[in-house]
């Protein structure tokens, strides 16, 4: 059990921690301990990774249900699948991490509500229901807790999310949108996509990396970290591309 003591009144006697009467001591880290901090750092950035690819796995599975139960939808043979680039800044350091996926797509509305309100219960909320109602609907619920999609900005100065519904016969040429917002706005903004329909079907997360967080452009540190987070949740396959 826990007690309440007097809260209001103590929370008025937290005294100024910030002015003390005499000069501030400036100390440097030890040196490994100035390493230790870096990596609980780093390795609280990495679930990025794994949030990114769980939520596409989940479009993924979410598409491939959807096309058991419709036969409208079509994938085809091989196209359920997530793809992950690196492209660096041409001009000076830093660059873009570039996760996609040939799932369920999110309409504008979808961009709006999905990702920019915490009522995230769609995906999970979708295969719980083809779980209990579907018995070949094995959903892939992963872990009940989460960061979810906002742990890009772990890493990300701007993150865009462009995306687009499979083709249906209610839409049949479904317009692609992007989501984009910045690491410090409180808003955000969805537009047409200036491109056009590239993807064909699904979503596409452009992280614009922090200028500390290069590392994730090195594939090699990708492929630790994919291996790591995410070949346990993935059932589908995921090409990583990277500049020659
Ligand atoms: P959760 O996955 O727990 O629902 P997230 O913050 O990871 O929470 O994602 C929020 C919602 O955004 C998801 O439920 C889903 O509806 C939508 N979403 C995120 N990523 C994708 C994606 N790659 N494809 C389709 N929808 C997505
Ligand atoms: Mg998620």
């Amino acid at each position: 059990s826990i007690g309440l003591l007097a809260s209001a009144a103590w929370a008025q006697e937290v005294p100024d921690l910030d002015t003390p009467a005499v000069p501030k001591e400036k100390h440097d880290y030890q040196s490994d301990v100035a390493r230790l901090r870096k990596i609980v750092i780093n390795r609280l950035e990495d679930v990025f990774i794994r949030e990114l690819i769980s939520n596409a796995n989940d479009a993924l599975e979410k598409l491939r249900l959807t096309a058991l139960k419709d036969s409208s939808y079509h994938y085809g043979a091989d196209g359920l699948n997530i793809t992950i680039k690196a492209v660096k800044n041409s001009d000076g350091p830093g660059g873009k991490l570039i996760i996609a996926d040939t799932g369920i797509g999110m309409s504008p509305e979808e961009l709006t509500t999905n990702l920019g309100t915490l009522a995230k219960s769609g995906t999970s909320d979708f295969l719980a229901r083809a779980e209990s109602s579907d018995a070949t609907g094995q959903g892939n619920l992963i872990g009940a807790f989460g960061l979810g999609f906002y742990s890009s900005f772990l890493v990300a100065d701007r993150v865009y999310v462009a995306s687009v519904p499979p083709k249906s016969p209610k839409d049949p040429n479904p317009t692609q949108y992007v989501f984009s917002s910045s690491a410090d706005d409180s808003s955000f903004e969805t537009y047409p996509d200036p491109r056009g329909n590239t993807l064909g079907r699904g979503t596409e997360i452009t992280l614009v990396l922090k200028e500390d967080a290069a590392d994730y452009l090195d594939p090699k540190n990708i492929m630790d970290l994919v291996s790591k987070h995410s070949s346990f949740s993935s059932t589908f396959p995921i090409y990583l591309f990277t500049e020659r």
